[in-house]
């Protein structure tokens, strides 16, 4: 059995954003040289995610308000993890759309279903951070 490890490091300018790997994952599965197999993306915050959606800008927008609803960052003081930080929100935001994906790999390729692209999000950005991609197989 193959195995192959990659991470993926995000600086995002702004507090919370979406952004698709799908062509950072496709090229490190590339490399990677497996045929047939499992990829494993997460993140390695516990401020972020990495989840599995469709890419339309519509969707993104509605999740942003849906998870602000859920979790809103203001006022921060609502949360009592907010002692010294401001990131509670993120973190509930994370709990919410999930730590990691997992896809097959058939014939070289992530075998996908229809729409299906793999996400990284930030909840909390304004730093470096980072998302790990592990692959196994042959
Ligand atoms: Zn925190």
């Amino acid at each position: 059995m193959k195995s192959y490890r990659q991470e993926l490091w995000f600086n995002v300018p702004t507090r919370r954003a979406f952004i698709n790997i799908t062509p950072e994952v496709e090229k490190a599965l590339k490399k990677s040289g497996i045929r047939e197999g499992l990829v494993l993306v997460n993140a390695m915050h516990i401020t972020a995610s990495v989840f599995i959606n469709d890419n339309e800008s519509g969707l993104h927008h509605d999740y942003e308000v849906w998870l602000e609803k859920l979790a809103p960052h203001e006022p921060v003081s609502q949360y009592r993890h907010n002692v010294g930080e401001d990131n509670a929100d993120a973190h509930m935001k994370r709990q919410v759309m999930g730590r990691e994906v997992v896809v097959a790999v058939t014939d070289g390729r992530l075998d996908f279903g229809t729409w299906e692209q793999i996400f990284y999000g930030e909840f909390d950005g304004g730093r470096k951070k980072r998302a790990l991609i592990k692959i196994i197989g042959e």
